[in-house]
């Protein structure tokens, strides 16, 4: 993996993944961790292509007291298997929304693991947890990824319309990565895509991949939807993605993703506090 690349040690492999017992281990580790509050929530900045901050993603970590800041890909997999995944989902979107009232007028994007989808109650729960917290649907964002299952795409439709009856906001995130994008965009309800890094990182590689980008895009803008490019890491990639029409912009060359004192104490200034902007509206809208 990447993380092994940078000579840092990877905390499950793939071999240990797939040994049950040790998933239970983690399991077991998991619950006990949402209790002992050892998950921690970094935001991650989106901009404008005129530079100004419009949004942020929250994504969890893990702060094991031997192990160190444990990545999500080393434990939302896991958790994904069991019901764990619905603890976890329910832990993060409840800190976002709190981390929300302390950040005025910023929208917040909250990942969903397409298992959190697969039962009715992923509705109720927003809503509980909305009603709770008392934060601002409007500027909520339930970011899901096209591995959805598509035996059960109506059921999911159903769901996420419900949610944006609530007045949440639906991104479909990694688009382009896998073979269902396109399917998902028909028929499901969504307000934002954001298109893969593995796309972004090529920008200014090619021609056909500079033409794969902006073909992205206009197919998004053809269903009225906003796109972000994320994992920018050059300007090279952020001045082609701007060329190539994407509204939004997310990736470590504009920031890296900060704990929400961090992230107050850079933007909070910036911000105006008069509830979330709205985008200009996309391509053919
Ligand atoms: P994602 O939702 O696509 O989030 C983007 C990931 O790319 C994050 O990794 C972010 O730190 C990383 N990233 C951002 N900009 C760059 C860049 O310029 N270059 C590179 N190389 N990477 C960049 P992270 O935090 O490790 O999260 C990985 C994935 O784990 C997320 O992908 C998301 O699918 C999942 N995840 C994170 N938090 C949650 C969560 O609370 N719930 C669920 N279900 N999944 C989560
Ligand atoms: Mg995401
Ligand atoms: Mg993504
Ligand atoms: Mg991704």
């Amino acid at each position: 993996s990447k993380r092994k690349g940078r000579g840092q040690a990877t905390l499950f492999t793939q071999s240990m993944l797939s040994d049950l017992r040790h998933a239970r281990l983690i399991e077991r580790e998991l619950r006990a961790a949402i209790l002992l509050d050892e998950l921690e929530l970094a935001y991650q900045p989106l901009f404008r292509a005129d530079g100004a901050l419009h949004a942020c993603e929250a994504l969890v970590r893990w702060r094991h007291p031997l192990r160190g800041l444990v990545p999500p890909s080393d434990f939302v997999p896991v958790a994904e298997r069991s019901v764990m995944i619905d603890l976890l989902g329910e832990w993060v979107l409840r800190r976002a929304c709190r981390d929300m009232l302390d950040f005025p007028g910023l929208i917040f994007g909250v990942n969903f693991a397409p298992s959190q989808f697969k039962r009715d109650s992923v509705v109720s729960m927003v809503e509980t947890v909305l009603g709770e917290t008392g934060a601002d649907p409007s500027r909520l964002v339930i970011e899901i990824t096209e591995s959805m299952a598509m035996s059960d795409r109506e059921d999911v439709r159903q769901r996420l319309e419900a949610l944006r009856r609530l007045g949440v906001k639906i991104a479909l995130d990694d688009f382009g990565a896998g073979f269902s994008g396109f399917a998902y965009l028909q028929s499901f309800p969504v307000d934002t895509i954001k298109i893969d890094r593995a796309f972004v990182s090529k920008l200014g590689t090619s021609h056909a991949s500079d033409v794969m980008v902006t073909a992205l895009v206009n197919v998004a803008h053809a269903y009225r939807v906003n796109v972000v490019a994320e994992g920018i890491e050059t300007e090279e990639q952020h001045t082609l993605a701007k060329l190539a029409g994407a509204e939004l912009f997310q990736g470590y060359l504009l920031d890296r993703p900060m704990g929400i004192a961090a992230l107050k104490e850079r933007y909070a200034v910036r911000t105006q506090s008069s509830g979330p902007k709205e985008l200009a509206s996309s391509g053919a809208a």
